[in-house]
């Protein structure tokens, strides 16, 4: 259920049905009674000018109500959210002031703001929404400090590589660093053919070879002989490159982001 929250026009008190306020209709009188069942018979409008809702605000906090009241408000608030909903007017009365008016809702939006400290970001939220329909307005999160990787053949690809994971709305991007040079190395392996060879070679670099390293160069040393329906068939050998690739990383800091809760 919606919050029930509205403004008396006389003394301009804020009442919230569930939080700060009690409400009593008429409807959850006879309800007690179980004389008149109004909702749910599909006739649920009940033009109540002439006996509006009273409405106090609460001295005590809700949670020190006992349970039975509880459930009545509830119920109370059940029932003006309901023929609220049908867009008739429905009167109430300020139990401080005595203004006698209809129900006026105020709606709660939420809307995201960020600065380049968690102080910048309120001052952005607080200029944004006026202060006072300010309801409440949380930290999301503050300032973070974080880095992503890049790979490439060359120094300036990986950091491009790297500078292109940086999140959208980062700031302090750093113009990132090579962290991690490659690395060379050469196998040796046999196979019957080039084309075995080049299957073989891939398997093995992938085997032996650091972690993210690649084939970089097949020679072949000793050709493999083709042979006669396999007599005389001899393997070749080749000599294999692998190299791993530069590794940069880039800092940078993501923004504060606040939550502003307020009425419209
Ligand atoms: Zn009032």
């Amino acid at each position: 259920m919606e919050d029930i929250r509205f403004r008396c026009r006389g003394c301009r008190l804020k009442f919230t049905l569930g939080a700060d306020a009690l409400v009593v209709t008429s409807l959850g009188v006879m309800a007690d009674f179980q004389a008149v069942t109004v909702l749910g018979t599909g006739s649920s409008f009940v033009d109540n000018r002439a006996d509006p809702d009273l409405v106090a605000s609460l001295e005590r906090s809700w949670s020190s109500l006992d349970s039975s009241t509880v459930r009545d408000q509830l119920a109370e608030m059940r029932r003006i959210s309901s023929l609220l909903s049908t867009g008739r007017p429905r009167w109430w009365k300020c139990q401080k002031c005595g203004t006698e008016q209809t129900y006026k809702l105020i709606r709660v939006s939420s809307k995201q703001f960020e600065g380049k400290t968690l102080q910048e970001a309120k001052t952005v939220a607080t200029n944004a929404v006026p202060e006072k329909s300010i309801l409440a307005l949380d930290v999301v999160r503050d300032v973070e400090g974080k880095a992503v990787g890049g790979e490439g053949k060359s120094a300036t690809g990986a950091m491009e590589a790297a500078r292109a994971r940086v999140p959208s709305g980062a700031f302090d991007i750093s113009p990132g660093e090579i962290v991690e040079e490659p690395r060379h190395g050469t196998l040796e392996i046999q196979a019957y053919s080039q084309e075995k060879a080049r299957e073989v070679s891939k398997r093995e670099v992938k085997r032996n070879a650091p972690k993210g390293a690649s084939l970089e160069e097949m020679k072949c040393d000793v050709r493999p002989a083709k042979g006669f329906l396999r007599i005389g068939r001899k393997r070749g050998s080749w000599k294999v490159q692998w190299s791993t690739p530069f590794r940069a990383k880039v800092s940078f800091k993501t923004p504060a982001v606040v939550v502003v809760q307020f009425e419209e």
